[in-house]
């Protein structure tokens, strides 16, 4: 696949500082690959911890200015920046399944999805209200306002290369603060055509700083935001263990953290269920972004009593699955996003089937006629699954759907809560008690009852447990980027009578 976009402003080969495209200090490149050829599709720059610095400097020194502004101007930028997102839709997305891999119509999706969180705090800018506390006497006032916390540095991955540097650059510009961010090394091109088309809207010089890096040098280049004090909180999207080394790291300087982490999400169906209707959720829970998402479920609990039928019926839909290279703009399945990718699946995999799980479809790398260097995998039931096996107890992310049989209501709650994880879970019944029973028993930041879909940018994205802290989107999505000051008036003089 070439890029044939319509708008060549968006193809960004340089970072962006202090409102200046620019290369890396030391000149170093970064190579962007396609995951369905190998082939290149472009060079950014490789920042330095130096690059970073500056980023920080231009990043604080917009912060000063546009901490002043109102709530309205703010929201009026993010409504222009909505505006040419979804004008330049198609190209983002063309863009985005270039470097990332999945199919056109995902990444479409992507992009509207990704939009909706910009639309939705460019109206939340406007809703920052404090609060008036009831004096405990005549001569004090007490007041709560909103400030936003300051710098904030933005740390995404590449499975949802758009929608996640939307979801924390949104609310940081709606609340007033400044963003550095640094996209991931996979999938960088998405994140520059992102910032370009935020400059167009007008965001001032230094207010969003993007800096692309390569694996190698991203830990040196977060150094540098962890130790600087000026940088008041991180945002970031990942593994739990570079979140968890984040949080540590940043402690120095007690900065404020929202961690959206790894997920391990049940996915359970119980005898009562509609078997169509959970097959259905989980074909799209399941195989969104080739499995590489971190709410889709990695763990399929099917009561004994459905089971095999269960069994036999998913393996019909992921057996019709059609696999292939975005270009081609029929495929539901893209490639996995680098060779390490393939390897964890088949690692997983083996794992599953030495210890006695049953490979009920798919289960061998794929190979395609016209990407032949991409890195597919067929998509995959195992079925007899322990709790034992890699797959059960680690993400997986790829393709493959492990399912094991359970008792009774009780027996699956516990499996499903035997995690560190908490993001998502999913479940299906018919039986109301139940569905309130297990929807409040379970261990997770979100629950999808009878349905595959949990993320809208109307209701709060996160988790708990080792999955991490801090909600993005909804009403509560801005909190996380302001903080709250009390003012109390006092020594006022009582005039009227009584
Ligand atoms: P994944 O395994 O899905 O790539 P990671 O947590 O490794 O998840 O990567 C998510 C983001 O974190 C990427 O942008 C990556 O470059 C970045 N990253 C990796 N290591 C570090 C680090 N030591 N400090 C800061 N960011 C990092």
């Amino acid at each position: 696949m070439t890029l044939n976009i319509d708008n060549p402003a968006l193809l960004c080969s340089q970072s962006l500082i202090n409102g200046e495209w620019r290369h890396a200090a030391d000149g170093r490149r970064l190579a962007v690959t396609n995951p369905a050829s190998g082939e290149l599709i472009a060079e950014v720059p490789d920042c330095t911890p130096q690059d970073a610095q500056a980023a920080v400097d231009a990043a604080q020194k917009a912060f000063a200015v546009f901490r002043h502004g109102v709530a309205k101007e703010r929201a009026a930028l993010l409504k222009r920046w909505h505006g040419l997102v979804m004008a330049n839709q198609e190209d983002l997305a063309r863009l985005m399944s270039l470097e990332q891999g999945k199919p056109l119509a995902e990444s479409r999706t992507e992009v509207a999805y990704g939009a909706s969180y910009i639309e939705w705090f460019a109206e939340e800018a406007k809703r920052a209200d404090g609060d008036i506390i009831p004096q405990q006497s005549q001569n004090h006032r007490l007041l709560v306002i909103r400030q936003p916390v300051g710098v904030v540095a933005a740390i995404t991955p590449w499975n949802f290369p758009m929608a996640m540097l939307a979801r924390k650059i949104a609310p940081a510009i709606a609340a007033g603060c400044a963003v550095v961010c640094k996209p991931a090394e996979d999938t960088p091109l998405t994140a520059l055509a992102m910032a370009k088309l935020l400059q167009q809207a007008g965001a001032p010089a230094g207010l969003i700083n993007v800096l692309t890096t390569s694996r190698e040098r991203a830990g040196p280049l977060a150094d540098v935001w962890l130790a600087d004090a000026r940088v008041r909180k991180i945002s970031f999207t990942g593994s739990t263990a570079v979140g968890k080394h984040l949080a540590r790291e940043s402690a120095g300087t007690l900065k404020r953290l929202s961690l959206e982490l790894g997920g391990n999400a049940p996915f359970i169906v119980f005898d009562d269920a509609d078997i169509d209707a959970a097959v259905a959720g989980l074909m799209v829970a399941k195989f969104r972004n080739a499995g590489q998402t971190c709410i889709c479920p990695n763990r399929v609990y099917v009561q004994q009593a459905v089971y095999e039928r269960f069994i036999g019926k998913l393996a019909e839909k992921v057996g019709s699955l059609t696999i292939g290279p975005a270009a081609g703009g029929r495929a539901e399945i893209g490639p996995l996003i680098n060779a390490r990718a393939v390897e964890k699946v088949e690692q997983h995999l083996k794992d599953a089937l030495e210890q006695g799980a049953r490979l009920v479809v798919g289960g061998q790398r794929h190979a395609c006629p016209d990407a032949p260097n991409g890195h597919f995998f067929t998509p995959t039931v195992v079925a007899d699954v322990t709790a034992a096996m890699r797959m059960s107890c680690e993400e997986t992310f790829g393709p493959v759907v492990p399912v094991t049989s359970f008792a009774t209501e009780a027996e699956v709650v516990e499996m499903a809560n035997a995690t560190p994880f908490g993001l998502a879970a999913y479940f299906y019944s018919r039986d109301i008690d139940r569905i309130w029973e297990v929807a409040e028993a379970i261990e997770a930041g979100m629950v999808a009852v009878n349905d595959g879909a949990l993320s809208t940018e109307i209701a709060p994205f996160g988790g708990i447990k080792d999955s991490g802290y801090g909600r993005e989107g909804s009403r509560y999505g801005l909190d996380e980027y302001m903080n709250i000051k009390y003012i109390r008036h006092g020594s006022l003089a009582r005039r009227l009578p009584g």
